[in-house]
């Protein structure tokens, strides 16, 4: 044979092994048998090895390169390959859409919608239509150059049949059912599908790759538009959306997504309902379709150029958005090693499960919520026991149920503690509940919370109080329950970071003067489990001072209006808990008042009763707190501000503004000596 006829012979079998590939490997229908392909293939590599000279790098018979590789060059990718934005509900979607519109002020905003492929993201450059480069992604900018490996792929093409240079991405994948077959060869097999097809993408040896079943998907032409190249025809030149970028991929032979191209956001969420979860039916879904696995779905602008311009997230394109639907979620298998238990902040004591290390949805897991113990018995979860795990609402781990199978008879039954981790104090579970709290009001783990709590508005409203330095205070163990809020002095808290001098006098001033609010502020402040404001109220008219309160039984605590056995159950176990106690003897201590303002039912005898009093300037016989319980004992109601409803003003020395207020509104005033005699 001449060397021209050699050279015509071996042009028409490249030309019909690469038509065979694409017909097998990209449209999954091939024409011939194997045995045929085969044939074909042999006869080329016959005429190429009696002229060696005829042998160009994209011949089919290049495909499996020559010696193993040292390692991998790194590659800078001149296109960042970026990450995407993630979603875990639809109405993310159309939250996406609505910024999308305001940022494009009045444009028709078309998307494409297409599976988001779990496999491993390649980028391969082709120039005048030659393959010349694959790269992994690496951190996005830099990765590794794996040509040779990328080459043993037989569904990305060698040569393209346009002389066109441009870089396309994709991803590299092993389809599922040639996985298993080859996980079933692996001495150590690989999790899942994109583990083993990473593993095999890494490996320095291309001939080891080409024996792996690796195929490949693309759904993006990057730097295209900026490279216009003049040898391409005029057709693809004109690359105006990505659905045109898909099309003009498919012509050149890639195997590329399943898309739809929608004219707004309505018609994706439409589309994904019918074609993508196919309404719910998960034997007709898009995973069922598709040779690869999906990890949730894609939606993309379609507009090149508004793509443009929508300015970029941190790590990700501004022009498109993912999102997974729950039940594509895989759940992980692993060891459940030993139950703990988290005190949160409201006290609720939960047990979690602690677990061998376990990538679950894109990140490693080692702890898992188990919410609660009814939940634990529901599951039958015991430790050491096998479980499946994954994230709901792609977030919280969670156990979703026990390997029953796995089961060697040694798995231990969890038990509930009868102490608080945290605090080492009682538990309490109300029979209507399912979780078991730690009431205990200075239980470290819910601390910054009780102080928030005991500031608020509605209970003893300490202005200046808020979260960020409670968090200080608790953090700088200043406070380790809530009435050691009042031995704080100013130089404490100004010594706390970001705190100014006058700042921190405000503080220290409004949480003495919160010493004298009403009782039922100071119930509610104390956090007791179903003591809302209101119950707080009735329950300070109710008893009248906080040591009857404390002593009643769970009757008598009943007798008040609107408290029902639950409550009085919780208010009951609260006054008997010792820690609880030793907190409320120390606020008496620090002089808060524990009477409440309006005298208790049914001793309206006292002889400021139904009298609103108010207290001004120094007395010698009182401080200003004890007159001021003085006068609630006697049943006054006492403010801080002279109005025309008060009634008396009780007037020590120094006095100042409120004389002269009370003097103006003809308020009738005490001396020190007539209060006395008044209150005998
Ligand atoms: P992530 O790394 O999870 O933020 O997702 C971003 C990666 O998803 C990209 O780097 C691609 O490798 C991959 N990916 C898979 N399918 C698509 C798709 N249809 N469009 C864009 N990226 C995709
Ligand atoms: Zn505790």
């Amino acid at each position: 044979m001449t060397r021209t006829d050699a050279q015509k012979e071996i042009d028409r079998l490249r030309e019909q092994l690469r038509r065979h590939d694409h017909l097998y490997y990209v449209e999954a229908r091939p024409e011939i048998s194997d045995y045929e392909y085969d044939q074909l293939y042999r006869q080329l590599q016959q005429l190429e090895a009696q002229f060696p000279d005829l042998i160009t790098p994209d011949s089919p018979t290049q495909r499996v390169g020559g010696a193993p590789l040292k390692e991998f060059h790194p590659v800078h990718h001149t296109v960042p390959m970026l990450s995407l934005e993630k979603s875990d509900t639809l109405e993310a979607l159309k939250k996406f859409d609505a910024d999308v519109r305001k940022q494009l002020p009045g444009e028709a905003i078309e998307y494409v919608l297409e599976p988001k492929v779990d496999g491993v993201s390649i980028g391969v450059r082709y120039e005048n239509g030659q393959l010349v480069l694959g790269a992994t992604r690496g951190d996005g900018s830099t990765g590794d150059d794996i040509t040779a490996n990328l080459k043993t792929i037989k569904a990305i093409p060698l040569r393209l049949p346009q002389p066109v240079t441009l870089e396309v991405r994709g991803e590299a994948y092993m389809p599922v059912k040639e996985f298993e077959q080859f996980n079933a060869t692996q001495e150590k097999p690989f999790p899942n599908p994109r583990n083993a097809t990473a593993g095999s993408l890494k490996l320095l040896d291309p001939r080891q790759v080409a024996q792996r079943p690796i195929s490949a998907v693309f759904y993006a032409l990057v730097g295209w538009a900026s490279r216009l190249s003049s040898a391409a025809p005029a057709s693809a030149r004109f690359v105006a959306t990505h659905a045109e970028s898909l099309a003009f991929l498919k012509q050149l032979g890639f195997p590329i997504v399943p898309h739809w191209l929608c004219r707004d956001m309505d018609e994706v969420l439409c589309r994904y309902e019918q074609d993508i979860v196919a309404g719910g039916d998960e034997t007709k879904d898009l995973r069922t379709r598709v040779p690869y696995e999906l990890d949730g779905i894609v939606v993309k602008v379609n507009s090149l150029d508004q793509q443009r311009r929508l300015p970029p997230k941190a790590k990700a394109p501004g022009y498109a958005i993912v999102y997974k639907p729950e039940h594509w979620i895989k759940p992980a298998e692993t060891k459940l090693n030993a139950i703990t238990i988290q005190v949160g902040r409201t006290g609720v004591l939960t047990p979690v499960a602690e677990l061998e290390p376990v990538f679950v949805q894109g990140s490693t897991v080692s702890r898992a919520t188990l919410h609660n113990e009814e939940e634990i018995k529901r599951k039958d979860i015991r430790i050491g026991d096998t479980v499946i795990i994954r994230k709901a609402g792609m977030v919280i781990p969670e156990v979703v149920e026990v390997v029953k199978s796995k089961r060697t008879g040694k798995e231990k039954l969890f038990k509930m503690p009868n102490e608080c981790p945290a605090c080492g104090g009682p538990v309490h579970r109300a029979p209507e509940f399912v979780a078991w709290r730690c009431e205990n009001i200075s239980c470290p783990a819910q601390l910054k919370r009780t102080i928030q709590h005991f500031a608020m508005r509605s209970a003893m409203d300490i202005e200046g109080l808020g979260e960020v330095l409670v968090n200080q205070l608790v953090d700088n163990s200043l406070v380790k329950d809530v009435a050691d809020l009042y031995a704080l002095t100013v130089e404490q808290v100004a010594g706390l970071e970001r705190m100014a001098e006058k700042s921190a006098t405000n503080v220290v001033q409004a949480i003495a003067a919160s010493k004298d609010r009403d009782l039922w502020r100071l119930l509610h402040g104390l956090g007791v489990l179903h003591v809302g404001e209101e119950a707080a109220r009735k329950l300070a008219a109710h008893f009248g001072s906080l040591d009857k309160l404390a002593a009643a039984s769970v009757e008598e605590l009943q007798q008040c209006e609107d408290v029902g056995p639950v409550m009085a159950q919780s208010i009951h176990d609260f006054f008997r808990n010792p820690r609880n106690q030793a907190v409320l003897a120390k606020l008496k201590q620090a002089g808060l008042n524990t009477v409440a303002a309006r005298p208790a039912r049914g001793s309206t005898t006292g002889p400021f009763s139904g009298k609103t009093v108010v207290v001004t300037g120094t007395l010698e016989k009182f401080s200003r707190d004890e007159a001021k319980e003085a006068l609630r004992r006697a049943g006054a109601t006492v403010t801080d501000s002279v109005s025309k409803k008060t009634d008396f003003l009780v007037v020590g020395t120094d006095a100042g503004s409120k004389l002269d207020k009370a003097k103006a509104l003809g308020v009738k005033t005490l001396t020190e000596a007539e209060f006395l005699e008044k209150l005998k």
